[in-house]
């Protein structure tokens, strides 16, 4: 006997658990689904868990909506309201500061754990969702009016539209045959928490040299004592020897690479290293189906941008779901869906185009064009208005659509 629902949601990560509390607030009927048993055992600061996430404004705000970020604790949460980008192989920077947009913050920082674990709450909480965990999706149906699952544990489920937000190797997109450009960005990105003798000034660093590129990202002080968490972008080569060099050389090699701003005291945190892929699906949605999030789209983590960009498409569907729920329209219809897409992708685009190319701009070396990008820094670094526009679309307040 099929259990039927309004929408099936495969994928609990931060993207599918927060479409389940928005989509909740309608009277829909949801199932979420995750082979994770949704329980996040958090670490104990200074320790921070290795993976964060810069959140921008506009994801605060949806989160707040969601009920979410209220549970947050706010001793695991860092605010930052300016970021100091610089060249590491000549003297141009820029320096981005909330002042400029008249924002109280630039963003926040918050570990994935955290968060993951307080949508988990706020989930269970939820009595129009129901919860399939430590399950997978086996098998599925899809077509114009009426999506079915089939669960590893045996559960046959029903639905008028499911929702993909299984993550960066989403199977609904592969086994859908959704056409994807991807390729490598020939980098893996070295995560972990370290702990810094300078304060850290609530200011997201980034530095982009021949040590490839590397952000230290504030953290809630513990006993007066400085924490980062760093993303350190490298080809994998050079990702490799990173990893395998003890904690004194590996602190050794951030203190240079930083162009000896911080001393590092230490490593809190274990190391990981993750390859780093673009990828982004030509369409969002097929009949009954919808990508949101990794699913349809990843991009280099130099700008903290890909899970805001999934909460910029968990906003769009929710609208388009619920006005679509208030007409009476089908969910999974291709019109219905095809609204999302629309909403979404030349954001999306626009946003894995603008990081691939200052990516490319800052992986060469070639002198005449190093001296070319300095130059356009100190020139941006100058221009206020252009500076007032960058960071209000990153915090999400604006958009290139
Ligand atoms: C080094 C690094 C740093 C980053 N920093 C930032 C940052 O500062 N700011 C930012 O906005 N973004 C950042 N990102 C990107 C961000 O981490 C991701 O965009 C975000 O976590 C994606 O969330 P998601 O819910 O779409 O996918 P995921 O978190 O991958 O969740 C997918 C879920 O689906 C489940 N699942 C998968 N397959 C199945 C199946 N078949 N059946 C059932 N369940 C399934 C998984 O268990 C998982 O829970 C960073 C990424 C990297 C690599």
């Amino acid at each position: 006997m099929a259990k039927s629902y309004d929408v099936i949601i495969v994928g609990a990560g931060m993207v599918g658990a927060l479409s389940a509390i928005l989509l909740a607030k309608s009277s829909l009927r949801i199932a979420l689904i995750d082979q994770h048993d949704g329980e996040y055992l958090l670490s104990v600061p200074p320790a921070y868990d290795a993976r964060v996430s810069a959140i921008s404004s506009q994801s605060k705000a949806l989160l707040e909506s969601a009920e979410v970020w209220q549970g947050i604790d706010k001793s695991r949460i860092a605010c930052y309201d300016n970021m100091v980008v610089w060249d590491g192989l000549g003297d141009g920077f820029i320096d981005f500061n909330a002042q400029v947009t008249a924002m109280p913050e630039l963003g926040h920082l918050v570990e994935n754990a955290v968060l993951n674990q307080q949508l988990m709450t706020r989930v269970r909480a939820l009595k129009s969702v129901d919860l399939y965990l430590s399950d997978t999706l086996e098998s599925h149906e899809l077509s114009e009016s009426r999506v079915r699952a089939e669960l590893s544990s045996g559960q046959i489920l029903e639905a008028q539209v499911m929702i993909a937000a299984d993550g960066a190797l989403s199977k609904l997109r592969t086994e859908n045959a959704f056409d994807t450009l991807e390729w490598d960005y020939g980098h893996h990105a070295i995560v972990t928490t370290i702990e810094i003798a300078q304060s850290h000034q609530n200011t997201a660093w980034q530095s982009f040299g021949e040590e490839g590129i590397l952000a230290f990202l504030p953290l809630p002080s513990v006993a007066q004592k400085h924490y980062v968490s760093i993303v350190w972008s490298v080809p994998p080569n050079e990702a490799k020897s990173l990893m395998a060099l003890d904690e004194h050389a590996f602190c050794r090699r951030l203190h240079y690479a930083m162009n000896k701003r911080f001393d590092v005291l230490g490593i809190t945190q274990v190391r990981q290293a993750i390859p780093l892929r673009q990828r982004h699906a030509k369409q969002y949605v097929k009949a009954g189906l919808a990508l949101i999030g990794d699913a349809a789209h990843t991009i280099h983590p130099l700008a903290g941008q890909g899970a805001n960009l999934g909460f910029g498409d968990v906003k769009a569907l929710v609208e388009v779901l619920e006005k679509a729920h208030r007409r009476g329209e089908h969910l999974g219809s291709s019109k219905v869906l095809r609204r999302y897409q629309r909403a979404r992708m030349l954001d999306n685009i626009a946003m894995a185009a603008g990081m691939e190319a200052f990516k490319r701009l800052f992986s060469t070396q070639q002198p005449l064009l190093v001296q070319l990008r300095n130059i356009g820094m100190k020139q941006f670094h100058r221009n206020t208005s252009l500076k007032r526009k960058l960071v209000a679309r990153a915090a999400g307040l604006s958009s290139f659509s």
